[in-house]
């Protein structure tokens, strides 16, 4: 047996570090040790248990409900909300597309309007369910929706509006109050996606109004597997009544096996991620994610102001919480700017041109990530240096054109095999170490290609290898 988790162990030697506070993004580090074992042990004891039927793991139920008038109130829920604990945001926010399209049964073509700034996780529920996703710029000097250009966007069809609390791409928080009000002066749902600011915002004394204490709103989903420094697998969508989440809920009882009767995308579910969000929840408490909040803000701001008196560097918007993002000038390329932080032990997201946008990098700032503070302002620092020195990455100008001019859908398999081969992404199993001439070329690539090549290129990692190549 320990052979077999030593195997694990030195499978895990190659991936980010989930703790330690240098990755910054994809995981959220509270730096209390002690919360990281509550989690890993209420893991253990909850593994096998299923979700599917909360009467008969009757603790399940009562985690979960603990959980929503937890969230309910510091989300200013009032005496009539409801909520579900799903597996993560995007589950979150596809039931509450799903349950907003479902609610209104009379309309043929529904549509959603979302600012452009929404996480894509919207247009993923757009594709499964049908709902139609009308885009609204949004501000381009603050990155914040515009309140009146999304009522005026509204139509017969719209089941749901969104706004974000912060949006992912830009640290910022919507004119939440504007967008519920239009909302709400036309019946229409109004969902606030706060999936990575809502355990955060609530423990802020300068937080803006984005929950249920706006008039209007009518679901929030926050996620527990980011600032609640849960383990993976854990968000709550709650609705202001139980009214507005009953189309969320599905039963199926013609079939000759049990009636099946789920509150969620998934039927058989661990009810490990709950337990354990519940057991770390408990034990950090409000005062410790007050505290944690305003370490991981302070160090969020503090970061920010440095990275606006590096040469070269732009910050993109205040932060509101922990996340914000930054474009570099034409001297050095966010690309190498990301590869260089790599080298030094950093991992920063880059996030490609954006209707007009140039690519910046983005930066989720854990509470673990300010004892390293100076550290990262240095790396930053000779990183930007260092990308510098190489100069940008430059796609050859015929290669960018063809790119722009191609038409995903005429692609073959040996098409897409030449192209990730030229993008750099033909041997699926030995990424580069560089990234970012993969990185520039999706760059200059349109949004549709860039997805197509990239489904490709999950096609080709995501498959066993061959008994000769496999180490097991
Ligand atoms: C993380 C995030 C999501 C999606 O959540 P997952 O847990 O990755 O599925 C949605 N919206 C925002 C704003 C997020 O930050």
């Amino acid at each position: 047996m320990n052979d077999v988790l030593a195997r694990l162990q030195a499978l895990q030697a190659g991936d980010l570090p989930t703790h330690g506070g240098s990755t910054l993004a994809y995981v959220y580090d509270s730096g209390l040790a002690e919360a990281d074992e509550i989690g890993r042990q209420a893991l253990a004891m909850y593994g096998s248990t299923n979700g599917l039927d909360p009467t008969v793991f009757p603790s399940l139920r009562k985690l979960e409900n603990d959980l929503i008038a937890h969230a309910t109130r510091l989300l200013h829920g009032p005496g009539t909300t409801v909520g579900t604990v799903t597996s993560g945001g995007t589950e979150s926010i596809l039931l509450a597309v799903q349950t907003a399209r479902d609610s209104r049964p009379d309309i043929a073509n529904p549509s959603m309007v979302l600012p452009s700034t929404a996480h894509a996780a919207f247009h993923k529920a757009a594709h499964y369910f049908g709902v139609r996703a009308v885009l609204v710029d949004v501000d381009p000097a603050t990155f914040r929706a515009d309140p009146d250009a999304m009522a005026a966007a509204f139509d017969a069809t719209t089941v749901l509006v969104v706004a974000s609390a912060p949006s992912y791409a830009h640290g910022v928080v919507d004119p939440i109050p504007a967008i519920a009000a239009a909302a709400n002066a036309r019946d229409i749902r109004c969902h606030v996606d706060a999936c990575i600011g809502g355990w955060v915002l609530p423990y802020l004394d300068d937080s803006p109004a984005f929950d249920f204490a706006v008039p209007g709103v009518t679901s929030v989903s926050v996620d527990l597997h980011k600032y609640a420094y849960t383990p993976k697998g854990a968000s709550i969508l709650l609705h202001r009544t139980p009214a507005l989440r009953r189309p969320q809920f599905f039963a199926h009882a013609d079939w000759p096996g049990y009636t099946m009767l789920n509150a969620t995308t998934q039927s058989t579910k661990s009810g490990a991620p709950l337990a354990a969000a519940w057991a770390v929840i408990q034990h950090i408490g409000d005062d410790g994610y007050r505290r944690l909040a305003a370490t991981a803000v302070a160090t969020t701001r503090r970061l920010a102001d440095a990275v606006s008196e590096i040469d070269g560097l732009t910050l993109l918007a205040e932060p509101a919480t922990t996340l914000f993002a930054v474009r570099a000038d034409e001297r050095a390329d966010v690309f190498t700017i990301a590869d260089e932080l790599a080298e030094r032990g950093w991992f920063v997201q880059p996030q490609l041109a954006f209707r007009g946008e140039p690519p910046s990098l983005h930066f989720s700032v854990s509470a673990a990530t300010a004892t390293r503070y100076d550290e990262l302002v240095a790396a930053l620092v000779a990183s930007v240096e260092a990308a510098r020195s190489a100069g940008p990455v430059r796609v050859a100008a015929e290669l960018a054109a063809a790119a722009a001019a191609i038409d995903p859908a005429t692609l073959d398999d040996a098409a897409f095999d030449g192209l990730l081969e030229l993008a750099g992404l033909g041997a699926a199993n030995a990424l580069p170490d560089r990234m970012a001439p993969v990185n520039a070329l999706l760059n200059v690539a349109p949004p549709r290609l860039r997805e197509a090549l990239l489904v490709a290129f999950l096609d080709r990692l995501m498959r066993p290898e061959t008994a000769e190549e496999s180490p097991v």
